[in-house]
């Protein structure tokens, strides 16, 4: 059985797209994903950034709860494949993922966590 370890529920932060919707991570950030029939309810309209007072009425509203939800309880069929492709959990070996991280402007440092 597939299961999700959400990265963005203990080491992803949150993005915000060109378009100015609130977004679990930046890996959302793609015509498919933003499309995709379970996770669309998140970028409605009312969820715009000009739209709302604060973050808070995004991330507690019934969809976000939702959507947190279904990722805690590895609900597959209402995830978006990014979500399996970046955050399976694989046993005993866990995906790497790099970070780039910039020191300075003029040396970047790689760091694997
Ligand atoms: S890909 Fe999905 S599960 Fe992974 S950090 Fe982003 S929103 Fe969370």
């Amino acid at each position: 059985m597939t299961k999700i370890k959400p990265k963005c529920f203990y080491k992803m932060e949150a993005a915000v797209n060109a378009q100015g919707f609130l977004l679990p991570c930046c890996w959302c950030d793609q015509p498919w994903t933003l499309e995709q029939e379970h996770f669309k309810p998140l970028v409605q309209d009312k969820f715009h950034l000009s739209k709302v007072k604060n973050i808070n009425e995004v991330i507690y509203s019934d969809e976000w709860q939702t959507f947190k939800k279904d990722l805690q309880e590895s609900n597959i069929k209402k995830l978006p494949p990014v979500c399996i492709k970046q955050c399976e959990e694989k046993e005993g070996k866990n995906k790497q993922s790099k970070i780039q991280r910039y020191i300075d402007k003029n040396s970047v440092r790689d760091e694997v966590r």
